[in-house]
């Protein structure tokens, strides 16, 4: 064994030594000759015990190969096109055409052992590896899962959001938020819209005052957002825009002092009452179903003229008459109406040439009226136990 190895380390020295001594530039072409027969006579000589060494060398390192990197490792030293085993075969061109058969026939056996033993050598060492993975990243398919439950679009959401569509779906469009903002000034929120100073209209809507700016409001109608509107874009016209209002009131199964409305504004040439009622009792059609009947009673708003609310039949009692529409068989879902000479005057649109209409419907009332809720304080509260129905 130690002779053995001795000889080994012999021919190393040997080896290394001739393949330094193979200067590229020689001073002339008899050195070069020369040269090239000591060379060649050596390669002869050792081509095969380098082989064998390389064998012996490779067997080694890939059996000592601890994981697939260095095998890898192992693979480029020996078995690449930069690797030891290919610098012989390059050298091969230097011998006879007999030795280059015997050597190459060799080195390619050489080269197919040491492919097989890399490659069973690769599966030893995945198959390792994988246990280990597999060990370490057990999943414990008996544990109890975590449960989240999902989230849901609040009832209020869903209602704006098919109304809106319904919207759409007749030509409108929703105006862009910044028309509509809930902290409000007074002359946007009445003024413009023709309430007159001190008028008792005013009353009716007692919003929330600040005290850092003066005429600053909670908006209590979603109504201003028609001036914005009218005083950045002119007509035709034909918009919605929900959005939160606030009222100064104590809060009751029927009234929340924070509610939510769909304003409407269509502005064109030759807009009539006509169309109001069309594209309203196409709305209440879609909403409610073609089975619930609706009728339009004349009221009063400063900025309209004339003014109507619209009621559908009560859907409690199909009209009959019970304590949620007092008796009447009806219940008022939305205030409309042509929209008023004034403020089309005050948002510099001619209402001699111009005329449209107008309305307002309270989000919290049709999902209340759809789904036979009694009580707008649900909404707010915040009870999953209420709005897991929707
Ligand atoms: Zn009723």
């Amino acid at each position: 064994m130690a002779k053995n190895s001795l000889r080994v380390k012999k021919i190393k020295e040997i080896y290394y030594g001739f393949l330094s001594e193979r200067p590229k530039n020689f001073n002339t072409a008899t050195d070069k000759t020369q040269h090239q027969i000591v060379y060649i006579v050596k390669l002869r000589f050792f081509m095969k015990e380098k082989l064998e060494l390389i064998l012996k060398e490779a067997s080694e390192e890939i059996n000592n190969s601890n994981n697939l990197t260095e095998l890898e490792d192992v693979k480029v030293k020996y078995l690449s096109r930069k690797g030891e085993l290919n610098s012989i075969k390059k050298n091969l061109k230097d011998l006879s055409d007999e030795e280059k058969r015997t050597i190459g026939s060799l080195a390619n056996n050489i080269s197919n052992q040491l492919n097989e033993m890399i490659s069973a050598k690769n599966q030893e060492l995945y198959r390792i590896e994988l246990n280990k993975k597999l060990i370490n990243e057990k999943i414990d398919i008996t544990l109890p899962s975590d449960y989240r439950p999902q989230g849901k679009i609040h009832p209020l959401t869903q209602t704006i959001n098919e109304i809106v569509e319904i919207f759409q779906g007749l030509g409108f469009s929703v105006m862009p938020s910044e028309y509509s903002p809930e902290v409000e000034t007074e002359y946007i929120n009445f003024d413009m819209l023709n309430f007159p100073p001190n008028h008792p209209a005013k009353d009716m809507q007692d919003t929330f005052y600040t005290k850092t700016a003066p005429n600053v409001i909670l908006r209590s109608q979603t109504s201003g957002a028609q001036i914005r509107q009218m005083l950045n874009k002119k007509p035709p016209l034909r918009v919605i825009s929900p959005g939160r209002v606030y009222r100064c009131e104590s809060v009751s199964a029927r009234k929340n002092n924070l509610f939510h409305q769909i304003e409407g504004l269509m502005v064109d040439t030759d807009i009539t009452f006509a169309d109001l009622k069309g594209v309203l009792n196409e709305f209440v059609r879609i909403y409610f179903g073609s089975s619930r009947p609706t009728r339009f009673r004349a009221s009063y708003f400063p900025f309209t003229e004339p003014s109507a609310e619209v009621d559908v039949q009560c859907i409690m009692c199909q009209g009959k008459g019970c304590r949620t529409c007092s008796g009447t068989g009806w219940l008022e879902v939305l205030g409309a109406g042509m929209v008023h000479y004034n403020v089309l005057k005050n948002v510099g649109i001619d209402p001699e040439i111009y005329s449209g209409f107008a309305f307002g419907m309270g989000v919290e009332r049709l999902t209340m009226l759809k789904y036979a809720i009694n009580d707008i304080r649900l909404f707010f509260n915040n009870d999953t136990r209420f709005l897991n129905q929707f």
